[in-house]
């Protein structure tokens, strides 16, 4: 569905991403871990169209991403959820959850999507009205998956959902991930809580500074010695 092939990205003179190949089929879970400064953001950034590579291409259900504006890919059926829960502070949830559809025309599909997105966060409904910078970290995070769903997104690219999350919350988070998933959507997640995702991802690969090191189906990841040692805490 998704392949990166080579990918070269730069910030000035920092080389942020060294050659990066990754792929994701239609309906996997695939995560992508590594420290703090790893690239990953970029990553998802360069897929989105919002950082340009240098070298190497991106192709997403045969189309060729890589010179490609940001709003075409959402278009053809990728949507980010960035880091730090970016929500729209001053608007309330409901304009935050419509904004995320303001590429659609299809009324009736864009009050099913908001359905769906009550069914799965139902705390949301409860506070359609409130403005957004007023919700929890947890309910922020929510609307910020629930925004990304509204534009009906094929693929699903997650900026590291747990972070600063309290524990059940996290849980609470990882769960409504495999459901969003087995209704039928595509997700690439990035994480520095290897423990959670490798245990939500079939496959996985594993970033050091700006380098794919590591590849291969989550439960191998988590038996390699490198992956227990760096990531799982020994
Ligand atoms: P974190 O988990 O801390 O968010 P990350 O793995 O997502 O880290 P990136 O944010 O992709 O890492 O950063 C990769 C490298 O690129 C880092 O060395 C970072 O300092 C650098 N970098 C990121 N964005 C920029 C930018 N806009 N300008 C210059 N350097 C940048």
């Amino acid at each position: 569905m998704l392949s990166l092939e080579a990918i070269d990205v730069y910030y000035g003179k920092i080389h942020a991403l060294k050659g990066v190949s990754l792929s994701v089929d239609e309906g996997e879970i695939v995560t992508l871990i590594g420290a703090n400064g790893a690239g990953k953001t970029t990553l998802l950034r360069t897929i989105s169209g919002l950082v340009r590579p240098k070298n190497g291409t991106i192709r997403f259900r045969g189309e060729d991403l890589t010179r490609r504006r940001p709003e075409d890919i959402v278009a053809l059926g990728i949507s980010h959820v960035p880091e730090g829960r970016r929500v729209f502070a001053n608007l309330t949830v409901k304009e935050n959850l419509e904004m995320g559809a303001y590429l659609r025309r299809d009324r009736a599909g864009i009050q099913a999507d908001l359905e769906r997105v009550f069914a799965l966060f139902p705390r949301l409904k409860e506070r359609l009205r409130q403005p957004a910078g007023t919700l929890s970290g947890g309910e922020q995070q929510m609307l910020a998956i629930g925004r990304a769903l509204m534009a009906r997104p094929k693929l699903l690219l997650m900026d590291e959902p747990s972070m600063g999350l309290a524990p059940v919350l996290v849980q609470t988070i990882f769960g409504i991930i495999r459901e969003i998933n087995a209704q039928g959507t595509t997700i690439l997640l990035i994480e520095q809580n290897a423990h959670m995702a490798l245990g939500v991802a079939r496959r996985a690969y594993v970033i050091e500074t700006g380098r794919i090191v590591l590849e291969g189906p989550s439960e191998a990841l988590r038996q390699s010695e490198k992956v227990r040692a760096a990531y799982l805490g020994g």
